[in-house]
C-alpha cells in the first residue's frame, strides 16, 4: 500500500525576503545590498552582519558563480523530495561576494571545485520558482 506523499513545503516570505521570491518569479536572483556599507548579503535578513544597518537596497545578480562545495543527497530530509532521489545540491560562489545553495542540474560526475555554472529558473507551482545551475 502507497501512502500519499506529502505537499512539497514552500517558503512563506516575510517583509525581509518577500522581493527574493518576487525576483525569482520574475526571473531575477535578488540579492540583498546595505545601503549604509554596501556589503551584500544572502540570504535575506533585515540586518547587515557587518555594520547592522537595516538600510537595504536590491540588486540583480549576474547568475554566474563558481563552484564551492556540492554534495549528492540519497536520502529525502522530506518524504515530498523522495521522488525526486538522488538528486545534487551545489553551493556557489557568485561574483558579488555571497555563496548560494540550489540544486544542479546536469551530471554530478562533472563536477570539480571552480566549475563555472549558470543560474537557471525552475518554476516549481505557479507562485513559486526556485533557482538551480547548470554548467556555464
Ligand atoms: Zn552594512
Amino acid at each position: 500500500m502507497n501512502t500519499p506523499l506529502p505537499p512539497r513545503p514552500s517558503p512563506e516570505p516575510t517583509v525581509d525576503s518577500l522581493p527574493y521570491w518576487t525576483g525569482l518569479r520574475e526571473h531575477r536572483l535578488c540579492l540583498q545590498q546595505c545601503a549604509a556599507c554596501g556589503t551584500t548579503r544572502h540570504y535575506p535578513r533585515p540586518l547587515c552582519a557587518t555594520c547592522f544597518s537595516s538600510a537595504v537596497t536590491w540588486i540583480n545578480a549576474q547568475g554566474t558563480g563558481e563552484v564551492h562545495s556540492w554534495t549528492v543527497a540519497h536520502h529525502a530530509f522530506h518524504p515530498a523530495f523522495k521522488s525526486e532521489l538522488p538528486y545534487t545540491l551545489v553551493t556557489v560562489d557568485l561574483p558579488e561576494g555571497v555563496r548560494i545553495l540550489a540544486p544542479f542540474r546536469g551530471d554530478s560526475a562533472d563536477l570539480r571545485l571552480g566549475l563555472p555554472v549558470r543560474l537557471i529558473f525552475e518554476e516549481i507551482l505557479p507562485e513559486l520558482t526556485l533557482p538551480a545551475f547548470i554548467r556555464g
